[in-house]
């Protein structure tokens, strides 16, 4: 199943892993680009640039495929050098740059200078075609289902996507609710040229979280998610645990959400280790609704054949049939 993106990514089937804090380590990325999609490194991830040079070189041993770095602008508690993170992705070679959260102009002369292809996601049309005027080579278009950061517009993919490809000359792929063959093949419906999925990666083998995290989201079901930070405009898509219940009525009280008041429960350190102990109410973990179509664990490898298999056998067997005379 080749497309434009496969075509510029240099990957065997349409299928990006999603950036993940926390759980995008060299484990996963080569893993998921060892089966032939593109594995995904976060840059923040590691606690400092130097850090994330040692990681880029530690998947680049377990793959010699291509594999691409993250790198999210968001609020953070502690402030973050975008800039040494930038001159460490670019100085270890990497090819393929994913870029989230804010307007990437600012890193477009550097990332574009060495070469390198870069993939902006975002949950707007809007945001998509101003990357696109900024030199972004493709958009990963974010619908309402997404994990994590959905953006405060919420339009879920079904409107999302078409709009994105009545407008879009840059190839973008589909982001958000994606987990199976169904969902690829009706992306490329919908005018998309890949996929991105980072929930369904997460509940694979190969992914550095604890067992207890990906057992629990197989059980789940697309309603187990919730929206925290809506009243601070930075909503986010989190597993409904104890925690995220708790942020959730701090934010219902009347009047102004002090975040102070929520940082201590949603810290991302608190997330990172959740996924180290296994213990699920320590604190909040990125989730999306696509977690009602998981019911496995399967490793990276089985999970991009069966999807591409499933694909291929819906728009071969179904669709094609639909259109015969
Ligand atoms: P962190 O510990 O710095 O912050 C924890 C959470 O609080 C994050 O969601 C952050 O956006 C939010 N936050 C921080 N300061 C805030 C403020 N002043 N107002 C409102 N919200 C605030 O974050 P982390 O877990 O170390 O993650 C590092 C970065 O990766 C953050 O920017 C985070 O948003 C981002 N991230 C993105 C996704 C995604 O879906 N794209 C998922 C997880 C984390």
């Amino acid at each position: 199943m080749q497309t434009r993106i496969t075509r510029m990514l240099g990957i065997r089937h349409p299928i990006v892993q999603g950036g993940m804090q926390w759980v995008g380590r060299a484990e996963l990325a080569s893993a998921v680009s060892n089966a032939g999609a593109l594995g995904i490194l976060t840059a923040l991830t590691q606690p400092d640039p130097e850090a994330l040079h040692r990681e880029i070189l530690r998947c680049r041993e377990m793959t010699d495929q291509p594999f691409g770095v993250n790198l999210t602008i968001l609020p953070t508690l502690r402030p973050v050098p975008y800039d040494e993170y930038v001159e460490a992705i670019v100085g270890s070679g990497v090819r393929i740059v994913e870029t989230a959260g804010r307007n990437p102009e600012p890193f477009m002369p550097r990332l574009k200078g060495a070469g390198i292809t870069v993939i902006h996601k975002c949950t707007s049309v809007r945001h998509a075609l101003k990357a696109e005027a900024l030199g972004c080579d493709i958009v990963s278009v974010d619908g309402f289902e997404c994990a994590g950061h959905p953006g405060e517009d919420d339009v879920s993919n079904l409107i999302l996507l078409p709009l994105a490809a009545r407008r879009l000359r840059i190839p973008f792929l589909a982001s958000g609710g994606f987990a199976d063959g169904r969902g690829l093949a009706a992306a490329l419906a919908l005018g998309a040229d890949g996929i991105n999925m980072g929930t369904r990666f997460l509940v694979t083998q190969e992914a550095p979280v604890h067992m207890n995290v990906k057992q629990r989201m197989v059980t789940a079901s697309e309603r187990d998610t919730a929206l925290i930070f809506r009243t601070l405009r930075n909503t986010s898509r989190v597993f409904r645990n104890s925690v995220a219940q708790q942020v959730l009525e701090i934010e219902s009280r009347p009047g102004d959400t002090d975040f102070e008041e929520i940082a201590p429960l949603v810290k991302g350190t608190r997330g990172r280790d959740l996924f180290a102990t296994g213990d699920l109410d320590s604190g909040v973990w990125s989730a999306g609704m696509a977690m009602g179509l998981i019911d496995d664990i399967p490793t990276c490898d089985e999970l991009v054949s069966r999807i591409v298999a499933e694909a291929e056998a819906i728009i071969r067997e179904r669709l094609s049939a639909l259109s015969e005379p």
